[in-house]
């Protein structure tokens, strides 16, 4: 996926995620869609430094890169949210672009994606990102909604969400 796509996933997974955590319309769901918004949409451009730094599609889309970024808000109480914009740079590549990310980088150089996937430059890569996005916000609606409040809860508060 190009960066415009990752840019309008990460966007519309921060307004989406924000309006889950505060459902009712007030001043305080924007408050909480802004402190989504940057940090979302700055994980999903992370993993493309790539192309510069590293060999792409491998050296930062990989999953002890995201295990790095899930560790700040547990260890160190900040970064929180990178994490969704970099787990969702993942999930993008992997359905919707047919070359796939190396997950297992540097143990395993092998690239995973999904055979369904999009040419990056093609005319249906916008409509697989919006699918993409709309598969995450149901997921994340899932996670808030039907898991049990007090495993949801801990899980959010682990993460540094709440
Ligand atoms: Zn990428």
């Amino acid at each position: 996926m190009n960066k415009r796509g990752h840019v309008l996933n990460a966007a519309l997974l921060a307004v989406g995620l924000g309006v889950m955590v505060r459902p009712v319309p007030e001043v305080e769901t924007l408050a909480v869609v802004a402190e989504l918004f940057v940090p979302i949409v700055l994980g999903a451009l992370f993993p493309d430094v790539d192309t510069a730094f590293g060999t792409h599609r491998k050296t930062l889309h990989n999953l002890p890169v995201l295990a790095i970024f899930l560790a700040y808000p547990i260890y160190f109480g900040n970064l929180q949210w990178v994490w969704v914009g970099v787990l969702s740079h993942y999930l993008l590549d992997v359905l919707g672009s047919k070359r796939g990310i190396a997950l297992f980088y540097p143990l395993w150089r092998r690239e995973f994606g999904f055979p369904f996937g999009v040419p990056v430059r093609s005319r249906w890569s916008p409509v697989v990102t919006l699918v993409v996005t709309g598969l995450e916000l149901a997921f994340g609606a899932a996670v808030i909604h039907w898991l049990p409040a007090p495993m949801a809860e801990g899980a959010l508060t682990l993460l540094g969400v709440r």
